[in-house]
């Protein structure tokens, strides 16, 4: 019996980059696909790098290879406002 062929290995995959916010000792990415921020740890006070996506939402394209973030500055009201406009209703979100 034939197998089927493995998946492609996740790293041979190009991760895209993404701007993060820092709070604290927290790095906030925002998600495209889901539309949510999703939470790293960002305790190094450089702390850029790749990461797995914790993305949820089934077909995610950033769950293969995950993302590499990049701090571009401090979570404030202003971003967090500027994003909750983009959120579509609950039911698109992943949970
Ligand atoms: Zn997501």
């Amino acid at each position: 019996m034939i197998s089927a062929p493995p998946e492609p290995l996740a790293t041979l995959r190009e991760a895209p980059t993404l701007p993060a916010f820092r709070n604290g000792q927290t790095l906030l990415v925002w998600c495209g696909w889901c539309r949510h921020w999703h939470r790293h740890g960002g305790h190094d006070a450089n702390a850029d790098g790749h990461r797995t996506a914790h993305c949820f939402r089934p077909g995610s394209p950033y769950r293969p290879a995950g993302y590499v973030l990049v701090e571009v500055g401090a979570m404030t009201p202003e971003v967090r406002a500027a994003h909750r406009r983009l959120r579509p209703s609950v039911a698109e979100c992943c949970r």
